[in-house]
C-alpha cells in the first residue's frame, strides 16, 4: 500500500529536530528505524504532515559504558547493541532480551528511541527499561529533561512524550558484574512479539539469598509491569525449587490480563507463572 502524502525534513542537529516537530506540533512525526512507522503509514493508522527524519544526529547513535551504567543513544540500532562486546559484561540482561527483538531484517533498522516511543506493550526493550529502573532522556521545545521509565509507558502505544519532543538516550543503572539474571519470552514464532516475557535479576549475598530483587514482564498489560510482589517473595531467600515454584505462582496471582486474539487472559496468567519460574532457573547458570 503507498504511503500517504507528506513533507520531510533531514535535520541535522537535536535542537533543529525539536524546531521542526515544535512548529508543527501534533502534525509531525520523527523517523528513526521506519519499522513501526511506515507500516502504521501505509495503514493510515498515522497520517503526519510532516516527517522528521533522524538518521543525521550522529550524536544519538553512541553508546557509552561507564561507572554509572549504559547510556544507550535514541538511534542506537539493534544490531548496534548485539555487536558491542563490552555490553556482554556491562548489561548482560539488556543483550539477552535484545537478542528476541523481532527478525534479522528489522534488527539491522529498529532503534531504541523507535521502541521507545512506539511503547509497544510486548515490545522487550521497555520492558528491560522498567525492570532495570531506567530513565528516558529527551529534548523538546522546553529543554531537556529526564523521565522514569515507569512513567514514561503510560498506555498501549502511549507515552509521556510531548509532541514537540524526541527521546535522545535511555540510561541503565550500572549492573554489578556477579549479578543474576533471567529472560525467558514466549511467542508464536521466534521473532514475533511475545505473547509474554519476564526480565528479572537479584544480587546473591553471601550465603546465596536473593537480595535487590526486580522481576517484570511484558505482554500483560497496556504497559510493561514491575511485579513487586514476586519481588518482595523472593527478598532474602534462597532461589531454589520450591520458591522458583512459590515466585511462579505469586507471578500468575499479581496480573490480570485481558483475552485477545492471541490468547486468553487465563492462558497468559498461566504463562508468565512458567516464564517466571524458568528464568529463576536460568538465573542459576
Ligand atoms: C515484523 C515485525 C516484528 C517485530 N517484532 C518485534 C519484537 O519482537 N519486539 C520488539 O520490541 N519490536 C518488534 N518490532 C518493532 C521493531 O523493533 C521497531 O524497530 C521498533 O518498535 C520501532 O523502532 P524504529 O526505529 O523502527 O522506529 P520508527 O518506526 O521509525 O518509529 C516508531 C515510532 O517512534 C517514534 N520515534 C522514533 N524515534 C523517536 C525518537 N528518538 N524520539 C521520539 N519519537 C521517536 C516515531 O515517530 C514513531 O511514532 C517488530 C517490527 C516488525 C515490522
Amino acid at each position: 500500500m503507498k504511503l500517504p502524502a507528506f513533507e520531510y525534513a533531514c535535520p541535522t542537529s537535536v535542537s533543529e529536530a525539536v524546531a521542526l516537530l515544535a512548529a508543527h506540533a501534533g502534525e509531525a512525526k520523527a523517523l528513526a528505524g521506519g519499522q513501526s512507522l511506515v507500516p502504521m503509514l501505509a495503514f493510515r493508522v498515522a497520517a503526519p504532515t510532516l516527517i522528521v527524519d533522524l538518521r543525521k544526529l550522529g550524536e544519538l547513535r553512541r553508546i557509552h559504558v561507564d561507572d554509572d551504567g549504559v547510556r544507550l543513544g535514541a538511534m542506537v540500532r539493534w544490531r548496534d547493541i548485539l555487536d558491542d562486546a563490552r555490553l556482554k559484561a556491562a548489561h548482560p540482561l539488556l543483550v539477552e532480551a535484545v537478542g528476541h527483538v523481532a527478525h534479522y531484517q528489522i534488527r539491522n533498522r529498529g532503534t531504541v528511541g523507535g521502541s521507545l516511543a512506539h511503547a509497544d506493550p510486548a515490545a522487550e526493550l521497555p520492558g528491560i527499561a522498567v525492570t532495570c529502573e531506567a530513565t528516558v532522556a529527551v529534548a523538546g521545545k522546553a529543554g531537556a529533561r529526564t523521565i522514569k521509565a515507569a512513567e514514561f509507558f503510560t498506555g498501549t502505544l502511549t507515552t509521556a512524550l510531548k509532541p514537540d519532543e524526541i527521546i535522545t538516550a535511555l540510561h541503565l543503572p550500572r549492573w554489578p558484574a556477579p549479578r543474576r539474571f533471567g529472560f525467558v519470552e514466549f511467542a508464536r514464532r521466534r521473532g514475533d512479539f511475545a505473547l509474554a516475557a519476564t526480565s528479572l535479576f537479584y544480587d546473591a549475598d553471601t550465603s546465596g539469598r536473593a537480595r535487590n530483587a526486580r522481576v517484570g514482564a511484558i505482554g500483560l498489560a497496556d504497559r510493561p509491569l514491575r511485579l513487586t510482589a514476586v519481588e518482595a517473595l523472593l527478598e532474602g531467600k534462597a532461589i531454589d525449587a520450591a520458591m522458583m515454584e512459590k515466585a511462579g505462582a505469586a507471578a500468575s496471582a499479581a496480573v490480570d490480563p485481558v483475552d485477545d486474539i492471541h490468547a486468553s487472559g487465563a492462558y497468559r496468567r498461566a504463562l508468565i507463572g512458567t516464564l517466571v519460574e524458568r528464568a529463576l532457573a536460568a538465573a542459576q547458570r
